[in-house]
């Protein structure tokens, strides 16, 4: 598979990090991408996904402002984008019951 560089998409690949030879060494180039598994990961944050799972999920749905400002804090607090229990719809019973089983104050 020939892949192109990701920052100029237009050379051939020829360094680590999916970078072609004259990106890898422009100033400032480099560090913009860390290392080329971490991006092959889904979230808002930069972090890799060994981030720690959030103290609670949200009962926010998916797509409404609260959730984008869950998301963003949990990315700030470098913890997992997504709590297995997090709503996935207007009313979902997951989190509460997430949280009635752990007795914990609700994230909203
Ligand atoms: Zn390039």
């Amino acid at each position: 598979m020939i892949a192109v560089c990701r920052h100029c998409s237009k050379c051939k690949v020829n360094r680590p990090r999916g970078l072609c030879w004259s990106c890898y060494y422009t100033p400032g180039v480099k560090d913009l991408y860390p290392s080329t598994s971490k991006y092959a990961r889904r979230g808002v944050g930069n972090f890799s996904g060994n981030a720690p799972l959030p103290d609670a999920p949200t009962t926010a749905a998916p797509g409404t402002p609260e959730k984008l400002a869950i998301l963003e804090q949990r990315a700030k607090l470098k913890q997992a984008i997504f709590h297995p229990s997090d709503a996935r719809y207007e009313g979902d019973p997951r989190p509460l019951e997430f949280l009635k089983a752990r007795a914990l104050p609700v994230a909203v």
